[in-house]
């Protein structure tokens, strides 16, 4: 069924057949071999490289890791669609696709591959040398990266998207690290690049912190916990409180992560909460909020002894399950004052709930966010309790080497035997987990480098507005500056920069990612200070060694790390720090590193910022919304804030997440997740990618066969039809199309012909407003209403205007140039949208190269040669389709088929436009549809004005004539004849009179009379 190009045939033209089961993804294969062989990517790229206008679109990097899955062609779709429609309309573009290379994301798949399941088996994948092993690791990675870019490469083009393929992006590039350098010496040179030691949220499987950017909703897991109601026991009191000697008091406190009870350092309380202290069944006494006791307790226990305030509590000291332990007895001794005492907490840090729990908060400072924020504000020790894998560090004792995470049941077996538990009960709660490896986080305190975001900058060269304006502040007004669609991303992105704290930039215990040029002075050894390498060249004055032994390499781990550097403060040797980048650094500073003359070599940023200013900022980017507002809008707009003080983009339109079509996200288990290839195989990507258009991405889109068939009835076959409707038709009726003029507008006085270029120049300009304005659905809408109308309204009433079933040559000929005229420019209209069809009837029709060369067909502007716009007659139509929707209404409701003429019919409607003005062609056009003689609208509208008298008989007549020639028709359809096959024809009798008029319309060679019908 390959048939190769389309040979220009010399006038009378006869079109390609066209299929009516045509296999749509075999003709996109068709296409796609053809475009890449003959090279029309590629000029289509060079259409307008040297045009004055520029369109530029920033790909965000797709991540290197896998192959793609349906979700990818989403947002790729539009990342096709938008630069065919520049291209269209004459605009120069780079057509630059990107890369996303390094990161945990990679590293995770590289382990699971080798089998590797902790760092010290990367670090010995060449036995005893970290050093080559880490050179090994890192070479995997680059490969894994290169092995999957260029699946994915395929797959993009498998779904039509035209872009510079040889010259994609990659943020492991020189390029691009080497720019995150600069931006970083930015920074520096701010003052707002720090080293803070904070608790963070770490996955103990990756062995490194998790940022807050990289927590998102999707990154909680429904996970049960055994929380345990711990009793500690008070030893001594402070304000009212009286011991008795005999009776224990317990403080009852709540925990969901006993896991962290050996790092407890106090209790907090609400000072200003009531506590009482309950008489517990078996006569010993605990201290709860009076809130909490029915929670608590339920009816379990004899009596309320007294309720005091929080206060009253505060300074009580305690005894923990763990003292014995030398880590804490240690931290005991050096901090007698603070050690195991009841604090009031600060509201603002660790508020205290009164709806679950005790009312009473186990702090561990080193093992909680809030709980090291309080410890540092009143000055609490802590005691660190867990190693990088989350085991219990040395000096705990029979914990020590032990897993926190994965047992435990050490823990609460202990606390049991022991006597410390009141009671244990199953916790079902969202617990945040790793983006990556899905490990349970835990707390941990860590050193971490953060660019801060609420310090003034210590210089301010350009403009001195800026001076005290901080980093979060300039970034509230760079967002601001942004077209953001939909609209509540600027709402979201704002809710983000007010709350999110410093950005935590790096990431320890990794290897494939940016390497930090940040190269510190090293505690008691040196100064303590820090500096930050802005580029290659830097480096490369500063180093003292190792600069032979890297210059060739690309700045990765472990050759960037033999470099060494000078302290200008103190003259002792600075080494780079141990850790790699957060990932998103790398997508942030692409619209800096990556415009490049011919996408390749030296950034236009460092090389001539005049050419790079006419990329920047980017016309438009399009990423999937959920998690951009914290990590890739972030990033970019933090870099290009730094770096310019500018927005990066111009406009952003974000789409929400496919899920299958039962309505939950895509698993491969749950059997509702689709491969690319597999989708683009079953369904055809020219389906897909309507699918996509049509979407309003503000939503989230259900995604499987069946939507997909939907759309392939209700609109792809639509316009197949019509399009294998002119084909059939002009061949039959040999209708001549002289290449040169193919496009001119024909003549015509058909009032069908009239509207419907009336209604196509409409739709054009309708659809040029909506993608310039970015909405690809509110377009795909007007297409498919034009499509509907051209197929449901136009060439079912022109259908007596072609073939046999017409004589009127010139008629014929204006149908004709007018549906021509039509679908030639609809294949351009629709060719961002489903590149392969289009080009498949463009091509066809029109015996050109490639609708992939051709230019916008805008009607915007009224000028010769192009159709008339009439609104008055397109609504006057309406008005006809809704007087004809009305009558069929009658003809149900009467039970009376379509195909029984009728000598009156009387039709009620809203009129929406002036009746009296509605010309008499469309009114033909309308009894024609009906099926009647007479038609009365309202009760006083009639047409014709004067009634056309019709006997019974005459009626009667008609339908049986209708209904033999319906049965002829498809007697030849059963029989598999051609359109243009004769036939031997008998009829009935009573048909003598009319056998000539019979024999025309369905081709009979030789007609007879006899009792039946017999077609042969
Ligand atoms: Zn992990
Ligand atoms: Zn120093």
């Amino acid at each position: 069924m390959f048939k190769s190009v389309h040979p220009v045939k010399s006038s009378p033209r006869e079109f390609n057949r066209v299929n009516s089961n045509e296999n749509f993804p075999e003709m996109e294969k068709k296409w796609l071999k053809h475009w890449y062989e003959k090279g029309i990517d590629k000029k289509y790229r060079e259409k307008n490289k040297n045009c004055k206008k520029y369109f530029s679109f920033l790909d965000g990097p797709i991540t290197a890791n896998n192959p793609m899955g349906v979700h990818h062609a989403w947002g790729r779709t539009y990342k096709d669609l938008w630069p065919r429609f520049y291209n269209l309309l004459g605009y120069r573009q780079r057509f630059q696709n990107g890369f996303d290379c390094q990161g945990l994301w990679v590293e995770v798949e590289v382990e699971k591959e080798l089998n590797l399941r902790t760092k010290k088996d990367i670090e010995n994948l060449v036995p005893g040398d970290p050093k080559a092993s880490i050179a090994k690791f890192v070479q995997l990675c680059k490969d894994r990266v290169s092995k999957f870019s260029k699946i994915q490469t395929e797959q993009s083009k498998r779904l039509g998207y035209f872009a510079d393929w040889e010259h994609s992006y990659f943020t492991m590039s020189d390029e691009n690290n080497y720019m995150i350098w600069n931006f970083l010496k930015k920074c520096y040179d701010h003052g707002w690049i720090y080293k803070g030691r904070e608790s963070v949220p770490w996955c103990p499987r990756c062995e490194t912190a998790i940022s807050q950017h990289e927590m998102l909703t999707e990154d909680y897991k429904e996970i049960v916990h055994e929380s345990v109601y711990l009793a500690l026991p008070i030893v001594e009191t402070r304000h009212a409180l009286s011991l008795h000697k005999n009776i224990k008091q317990f403080l009852l406190v709540w925990t969901t992560t006993p896991w962290t009870i050996p790092a407890n350092i106090t209790v907090a309380i609400n000072k200003n909460y009531d506590y009482s202290l309950v008489e517990g069944t078996s006569g010993e006494l605990f201290w709860v909020a009076k809130d909490l006791i029915d929670a608590v307790f339920g009816k379990d226990y004899k009596r309320i002894v007294k309720t005091v305030k929080g206060q009253e509590l505060v300074g009580s000291k305690y005894d923990g399950p763990f003292d014995h332990l030398p880590a804490v007895s240690e931290v005991a001794k050096n901090y007698p004052e603070k050690f195991h005492m009841v604090i009031a907490t600060d509201d603002l840090i660790l508020p205290i709930s009164v709806t679950e729990g005790t009312g009473l908060v186990h702090t561990a400072v080193s093992a909680g966010v809030e709980d090291f924020k309080l410890g540092k504000k009143l000055g609490l020790p802590m005691i660190p309790v867990i190693a990088d894998n989350a085991d219990y560090l040395p000096g705990l004792g029979f914990l020590s080497g032990k897993n926190a995470k994965k047992n435990p049941k050490i823990i609460l077996d202990y606390l049991r035997e022991k006597n410390f538990v009141f009671k244990t009960h199953h916790y079902k709660h969202r617990y945040p987990v790793c983006w990556r490896c899905k490990t349970e986080l835990v707390w941990k305190v860590e050193d971490e480098w953060y660019i801060a975001m609420d310090k003034n900058s210590k210089f301010e060269i350009r403009n001195s507005k800026l001076k005290n304006m901080t980093l979060r502040q300039r970034m509230v007004k760079v967002a601001k500056s942004i077209k953001w669609m939909p609209s509540f991303g600027l709402e979201r992105e704002l809710d983000w920069l007010k709350n999110m704290h410093d950005w935590l930039i790096s990431k320890k215990n990794r290897y494939w990612g940016l390497a930090l040029p940040i190269y510190e002075c090293e505690g008691d050894k040196g100064c303590g200070g820090f500096e930050v390498m802005g580029s290659k060249e830097d480096l490369k004055k500063r180093a003292i060694v190792g600069w032979n032994q890297f210059k060739s390499h690309s700045p990765h781990k472990p050759f960037i790390d033999e470099v060494k550097i000078k302290c200008q403060k103190c003259g002792k040797t600075l080494s780079r720090i141990d850790d790699v980048g957060n990932p998103w650094l790398d997508a942030g500073i692409v619209p800096y590193s990556t415009i490049s003359e011919e996408n390749q070599g030296e950034p236009l940023y460092n090389k001539d910022k005049n050419e790079w200013r006419k990329w920047f900022p980017a016309n438009f980017i399009t990423e999937s919304f959920p998690g951009q507002f914290k990590n890739w809008f972030y990033a970019l707009i933090a870099e290009s804030t730094v770096l310019e003080n500018e927005p990066p983009f111009e406009r952003v339109l974000g789409f929400a997440t496919q899920l299958g079509e039962d309505g939950r996200p895509m698993h491969k288990s749950w059997g509702n997740a689709i491969e690319f290839n597999e989708g683009a195989d079953k369904i055809g990507v020219d389906v897909m990618r309507w699918m996509f258009a049509r979407h309003n991405p503000a939503d989230n889109m259900l995604f499987g066969y069946k939507k997909a068939d939907e759309v392939r009835r209700q609109f792809y076959l639509m316009l197949w039809n019509i399009y294998k409707f002119f084909v059939e038709y002009a061949n039959l009726d040999k209708y001549n199309v002289e290449t040169k003029h193919a496009l001119s507008l024909p003549e015509s006085k058909n009032i069908l012909d009239k509207w419907i270029l009336s209604k196509f120049a409409t739709t054009a300009i309708s659809v040029e407003k909506n993608l310039k304005e970015f909405s690809a659905k509110d377009a795909a809408l007007e297409i498919e209403k034009f499509v509907s109308d051209l197929s449901t309204w136009y060439i079912r009433r022109s259908r007596d205007r072609v073939w046999v079933n017409s004589d009127n040559k010139v008629d014929k000929n204006t149908f004709y140039g007018t549906l021509y005229y039509i679908l030639v420019n609809l294949s351009i209209i629709t060719s961002p949208f489903i590149p392969f069809v289009s080009e498949e009837i463009y091509t066809n029709l029109t015996a050109k190269e490639s609708v992939n060369l051709e230019d916008w067909p805008s009607f915007a502007k009224a000028s010769e040669g192009k159709p008339e716009i009439d609104e008055k007659l397109e609504k006057e139509m309406e008005m006809a389709r809704k007087i004809v929707e009305a009558g069929q209404s009658v003809r149900k409701v009467a039970a009376v088929k379509i195909r029984i003429p009728l000598a009156k019919l009387m039709v009620k409607v809203d009129l929406t436009v002036n009746i009296k003005s509605i010309p008499d062609e469309i009114w033909d056009v309308v009894l024609k549809e009906l099926n009647v003689k007479n038609l009365t609208v309202n009760n006083n509208f009639h047409y014709p004005k004067k009634e056309v008298k019709v006997t019974e008989a005459q009626l009667e007549k008609e339908g049986k004539l209708r209904e033999l020639i319906r049965q002829i028709q498809s007697e030849r359809k059963l029989k598999g004849l051609k359109q243009d096959d004769f036939i031997n024809l008998t009829v009935p009798k009573e048909f003598e009179k009319e056998k000539d008029w019979i024999a025309k319309r369905v081709l009979a060679k030789k007609i007879s009379l006899a009792d039946k019908v017999v077609v042969q």
